[in-house]
């Protein structure tokens, strides 16, 4: 039993006092609080990082997933509204190109740095959002079935920010865990590992990618026994001589997948994934066609973490769901990303949906099971891990969160019902199937 000792209860000064409260700056937080802000809600946006984009821009991942559908030789925007917004926001500024094709879908190749700067505009230019930086959440006031208040922890000791409806858009949905409410966490075998992503800068990238896509398969099968995944990429981040290496997986002191709410195991898990990309760095100068001159500029901001703690909602969306198609009366969002799993071992596998297929997302996954007046957004979405392994990229991380942002502007407004935010959607463009 560990040493517990009791907190005394503080007063907390309230900071803010809005419609909506959005817990989380990521894909998630960001779609959620645009899309309540822009339907006239008074929203408070609370990140804990110094920046937005969660691991859009912390983890450094590199690619938008899940924007696309195939049609034929051809793609077309699946996740639209908000993601496509972003993703031809980046375009335009000559910091996205794509579609890239890639395991029957595609992808967009994005500068970090880019998409960092373009989430501080977005949320600045809406006036009806305040913006909160170094805000962790970290706890909240609950009367009944519905929370009055989240609690955030300040250099000041805790601050409150009061609302009318909330979206626990954390990624590992630490509202709905404050509030007592049900959550999962799957099981060492069901939980996908996290990366290091990494900067390697002076790559002649025109070598590199004129090796092939396969070659750094080959080399690692060849040379890479040590390494701690037997695939990855090197993906050009579109800036002279630079690229983002892919190519860790990060695996907790006793060889299974972390779970970075423990405070040691997030520890563990940062010193490690720079260990790792330090590794896999020397592994490229070595080996990699391209890496003669090239050096490790830097690890991202942050480990990169796919998969933790959800929320157990109204409906659980499974990976049958998922490969099925399905079609929800109350779907808010599509997808249409493989089911991509980075689990035990060194291989990465994907699930590829029907060719040209995409399924729904109900608005039941985004409702908690028992609280009136929170909605979940994102990875923390109620969902199974199977379901997880597709919707959990950055596209539909996007639509989820503009549709649950959407529900908590009507539901701060005392309509947050299935065709009232459905409506909606399709006003602002969301592409609901
Ligand atoms: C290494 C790696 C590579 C990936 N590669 C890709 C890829 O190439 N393409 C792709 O589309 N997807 C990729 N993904 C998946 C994708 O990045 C995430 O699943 C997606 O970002 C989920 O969005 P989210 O907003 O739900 O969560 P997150 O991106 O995790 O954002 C959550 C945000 O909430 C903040 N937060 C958390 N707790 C609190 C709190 N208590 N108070 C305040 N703020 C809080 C966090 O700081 C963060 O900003 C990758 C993921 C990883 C880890």
């Amino acid at each position: 039993m560990p040493d517990r000792l009791a907190v005394p209860v503080r007063e907390a000064e309230v900071v803010a006092d809005v419609d909506v409260c959005v817990a989380g700056g990521g894909p998630a937080g960001l779609g959620a609080a645009l899309a309540a802000a822009r339907l006239g809600a008074r929203v408070c946006l609370l990140e804990r990082h110094a920046f937005l984009g969660g691991n859009f821009t912390a983890a450094s991942v590199g690619t938008v997933c899940g924007l696309y559908v195939s049609e034929g030789d051809s793609f077309s925007y699946v996740t639209r509204g908000i993601a496509e917004e972003v993703a031809e926001a980046l375009k335009a500024q000559g910091s996205a190109f794509g579609p890239m094709p890639f395991k029957g879908t595609a992808v967009l190749l994005y500068v970090p740095w880019a998409a960092k700067r373009l989430f501080d505009h977005l949320a600045t230019d809406e006036e009806r959002i305040t913006l909160f930086l170094h805000a962790l959440v970290a706890d909240v006031v609950r009367d009944g079935d519905r929370l009055e208040a989240v609690v955030v922890a300040t250099k000041r000791g805790p601050q409150a920010v009061r609302a009318r409806t909330f979206v626990d858009a954390t990624g590992d949905a630490d509202l709905v865990v404050h509030a007592g409410a049900p959550w999962t966490i799957g099981d060492a075998g069901q939980r996908q590992y996290a990366s290091m992503q990494f900067v390697m800068q002076h790559v002649d990238v025109g070598a590199a990618m004129a090796a092939g896509l396969d070659t750094l398969g080959k080399l690692i099968a060849d040379h890479g026994g040590h390494l701690s995944r037997d695939s990855g990429a090197v993906l050009p981040t579109l800036r002279p001589g630079e690229v983002i290496g892919a190519m860790t997986r990060v695996r907790a002191a006793d060889g299974g997948p972390l779970d970075v709410t423990d405070l040691a195991q997030a520890t563990y898990g940062e010193l490690e994934g720079r260990r790792l990309a330090e590794e896999a760095a020397a592994f490229l100068i070595e080996h990699m066609p391209g890496f003669d001159d090239a050096f490790l500029a830097d690890t991202a901001p942050t480990l990169g973490v796919r998969e933790t703690r959800r929320a157990v909602g109204e409906y659980v969306l499974t990976g049958d769901d998922v490969s099925g198609l399905a079609r929800f009366d109350d779907a808010v969002a599509a997808g249409a990303w493989p089911r991509e799993y980075h689990v035990t071992g060194r291989s990465t596998e994907y699930v590829s949906l029907p060719e040209g297929g995409w399924y729904q997302v109900p608005l039941r996954s985004l409702r908690p099971r028992g609280l009136a007046n929170v909605w979940v957004a994102g990875r923390c979405i109620s969902a199974d891990h199977d379901a997880l392994a597709s919707t959990r990229v950055m596209a539909p991380s996007m639509a989820l969160g503009q549709a649950a942002g959407t529900a908590a502007a009507l539901g701060a407004r005392g309509d947050g019902s299935v065709a009232s935010v459905q409506a909606s959607l399709k006003e602002q463009g969301a592409f609901l199937g």
